[in-house]
């Protein structure tokens, strides 16, 4: 193993205010971001949904985006399409289950040994196929008040050995608040992972600061960090370099995709992804069917489609490069292999 870094008390404010800098430069509007692409406005490209759901495109992820391509799968992924604002038979505003789940405010205890929380509902990009997009986080988040709470019943659970830091994005919080949480679970003696599910080293790279390498692996608990990347263009010289500094901290990772129409549903897109992310080290964990939310439905790619799509990836790839392919299904005690 690598050794950890120095402790990097002197850089931090300067780390800080840099990726919240960052985060406050993020494009807002679908007019600002189609003049910034040079793209032509069009009836096509803008959605009521905007209202409940801004745009949200950080920098990093910006410059990753084609100039003058309407297509871009990048793109695809942040700019209300009209089509977001047709009504589709099955696609619903709680599509797998979470409000059964929910135990205590922002605690879902669905799978055993595992509790996700959901820590804020702040991201630093907004995609538009996120099942979270209606979730209730005002009155669903346990670093708001319930932090007592939330350890109460993880400490009470001896057969829970794995929290899951989730959102929103969970690396929207400062460093100091998930140092102090991480400190909190590491002291509940059953417990031992830490999971962070994150776009943010990929999306706004700066985040990956030095003090957020030295609370992860300072804490007891073994840090797993779950990058959420959909394409292979996402991954520009900055995430790489942010990767790279998770890796040589000692820090597992691993990635979850969305399979979407228009954005990587096609072999060619899937497998640069999976080669790019391991000369990351990075390891594809799961492909995730969509899940059913209102106003998503044009990601939609049917079962065959995605079978077919699974086929070739295990021709061609090694074993370990193809991600399990899994849909989220209420009731059931795991994510639901699709084959
Ligand atoms: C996805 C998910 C998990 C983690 O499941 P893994 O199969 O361990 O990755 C845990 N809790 C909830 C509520 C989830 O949605
Ligand atoms: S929770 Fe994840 S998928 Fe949803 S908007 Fe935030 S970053 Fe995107």
């Amino acid at each position: 193993m690598i050794p950890r870094s120095q402790p990097s008390v002197q850089s931090t404010d300067g780390d800080s205010g840099h990726w919240q800098a960052q985060l406050r430069q993020s494009t807002m509007t679908a007019a600002q971001l189609l003049a910034k692409l040079q793209i032509e406005p069009s009836p096509a490209l803008a959605a009521r949904g905007q209202d409940q759901f801004p745009l949200r495109v950080p920098p990093a992820f910006l410059a990753r985006i084609r100039r003058g391509d309407p297509h871009d799968p990048l793109l695809r992924q942040v700019l209300p399409l009209a089509a977001e604002d047709s009504e589709n038979a099955g696609f619903s505003h709680d599509p797998v289950g979470e409000g059964a789940a929910q135990k205590q405010p922002g605690l879902l205890h669905k799978y055993h040994g595992r509790v996700l929380l959901t820590l804020t509902g702040a991201c630093a990009i907004h995609c538009r196929y996120c099942f979270r997009r209606h979730f209730p986080y005002a009155d669903a988040n346990p670093a708001r008040g319930a932090w007592q709470q939330t350890l109460d019943y993880l400490r009470a659970d001896t057969s829970i050995t794995e929290v899951i830091l989730s959102g929103g994005d969970p690396l929207a919080l400062t460093d100091a608040r998930l140092a102090a949480m991480a400190a909190d679970l590491a002291a509940i003696s059953h417990l031992k992972r830490l999971r962070i599910h994150s776009r943010l080293p990929v999306v706004l790279p700066e985040r990956i600061t030095a003090e957020l390498l030295d609370w992860l692996t300072a804490s007891r608990l073994k840090p797993v960090l779950v990058v959420h990347s959909n394409h292979a263009n996402e991954i520009g010289p900055e995430a790489v370099a942010a990767l790279q500094r998770l890796y040589r901290s000692g820090i597992q990772l691993l990635n979850q995709a969305v399979l979407l129409a228009g954005v990587n549903d096609n072999a060619r897109a899937l497998i640069d992804l999976s080669e790019t992310l391991f000369e990351n080290n990075v390891l594809p964990y799961y492909l995730h069917m969509l899940d059913a939310v209102a106003g998503a439905a044009h990601f939609n790619v049917s079962d065959a489609a995605a079978g077919e799509l699974l086929e070739q990836l295990r021709t061609r790839l090694p074993g370990y490069l193809v991600p399990r392919l899994v849909r989220e299904v209420s009731g059931e005690p795991y994510k639901t292999p699709l084959l």
